[in-house]
């Protein structure tokens, strides 16, 4: 095993503090830096799905096993336009492809603000006595073969000049890294804004299920927080209007809007500089895959790392990259359709591909994140935990 102090990671999101813990549990002790005051405010979360693919990744950190007891467990998947149901997933089915190691009550999906996923991967950091180190701007980086030289700056305009044998750059979408490592990032921008509110509620709803529900024109799509909290995420301006709450409302606890892009790089390495998450790939939150990719990525590359083989990253996650992203893509399709010929050739031809066990099936591995390439060094593993 190489130098195991060398390694830089810029960026303390979900996906660089996953790379962090991976390491640290492997014996390195890396350092991970971010710009940010502190991680992301739980009420202020952007991704909530957390699939069984993560699960698995993250059982061996003890991670998966708190994201279960804090998370909220979603058993299906509806699709409907208007009063009909187009297709259901149940979430909890069985499949030939599920983890061998998570206990079997771990099923579906579970829902968990990523404020609240950081928080717990930096508590699990803290046992191997490593803190991000908040405050710390990535303003350059100059990439070399053997190192890269990298200048963090504080808020008061103070920097320090530091060299890493490696670089994650796991510092989101707009990443500092990729720009200055000089990364394409090519695709396209979608020509659709879409909103979100997060609801409280005054008493208990059903909240076993997510719904992408076809207004025709446009789509509302309700993912339960919890027991007393849904998110509603639409392509309408106006679909607070719209919503029919399940329960008396507490308080409407985060609006926002936001654009989405398809891109991602051709290739996740530059000399000594590895690209994780958003910052390699981005694409819209249609199936929640975005943060759960990126947690892949960096169990990915933290096991090739100690492995000695982080060469060899690039070439095995581009092709995880591009499958999600065409998935991805094909799902945000249904959600955006708004010509009328699209909307009836949808609303015909779902109901009856639903019908297709294979295909529910293919649907269902994709919700769980069991698309992908499964870790290689979980092979055979059994299940050592119950919650
Ligand atoms: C509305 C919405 C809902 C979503 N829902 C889901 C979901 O349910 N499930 C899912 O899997 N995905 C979801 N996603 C996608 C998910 O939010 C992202 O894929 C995920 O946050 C990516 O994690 P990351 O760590 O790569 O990047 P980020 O979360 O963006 O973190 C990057 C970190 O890098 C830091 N940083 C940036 N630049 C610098 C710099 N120059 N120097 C130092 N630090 C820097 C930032 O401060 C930040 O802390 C959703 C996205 C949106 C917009």
């Amino acid at each position: 095993m190489r130098d195991t102090n060398g390694i830089l990671i810029v960026g303390a999101g979900p996906v660089g503090l996953t790379a962090a813990l991976e390491l640290a549990r492997r014996g390195y002790r890396p350092r991970i830096v971010d710009r940010k005051d502190g991680p992301t405010l739980p009420e202020e979360s952007r991704a909530l799905a957390i699939n069984l693919r993560t699960l698995q990744l993250l059982a061996a950190s003890g991670v998966s096993q708190r994201l279960v007891a804090e998370g909220h467990q979603i058993v299906e998947m509806r699709m409907t336009a208007g009063n009909r149901r187009l297709m259901t997933i149940g979430t909890c089915e069985t499949i030939p492809e599920l983890p061998a190691n998570l206990p079997a009550s771990w099923r579906g999906l579970y829902t968990l603000p990523q404020g609240e996923t950081e928080r717990i991967l930096i508590d699990r950091l803290k046992t191997f006595a490593i803190a991000p180190e908040w405050n710390r701007n990535c303003v350059r980086l100059e990439p070399a073969d053997d190192a890269a030289t990298v200048v963090l700056e504080r808020p008061d305009g103070s920097q320090s000049v530091t060299k890493a044998p490696i670089v994650i750059g796991a510092d989101g979408a707009h990443s500092t890294v990729r720009e200055q490592a000089g990364f394409r990032f090519p695709g396209n921008k979608v020509d659709q804004k879409f909103h979100l509110a997060d609801y409280s509620y005054a008493e208990d709803f059903d909240s076993s299920f997510v719904e992408a529900m076809f207004l025709d024109p446009g789509t509302l799509a309700r993912i339960p927080i919890n027991n007393r909290a849904m998110r509603y995420v639409s392509t309408l301006a106006d679909f607070r209007n719209r919503i029919q709450h399940p329960a008396a409302i507490g308080q409407l606890l985060w609006e926002s809007e936001f654009e989405v892009s398809f891109r991602h790089v051709d290739r996740m390495r530059r000399g000594c500089v590895y690209l994780a998450g958003d910052a390699a790939h981005v694409h819209s939150p249609v199936g929640g895959r975005g943060m759960n990719l990126g947690i892949e990525d960096a169990c990915w590359l933290a096991w090739l790392i100690s492995q000695d083989r982080e060469t060899d990253y690039s070439d095995l996650r581009i092709p995880a990259v591009k499958l999600v992203l065409a998935d991805t893509i094909r799902n945000t399709r249904l959600v955006l359709a708004t010509n009328p010929f699209a909307v009836a050739a949808r609303n015909f031809f779902v109901p009856l591909l639903a019908r297709n066990k294979a295909i529910r099936m293919r649907g269902l591995r994709n919700v769980l994140g069991l698309d992908t390439a499964a870790p290689p060094w979980l092979d055979g593993q059994k299940s050592e935990t119950e919650t």
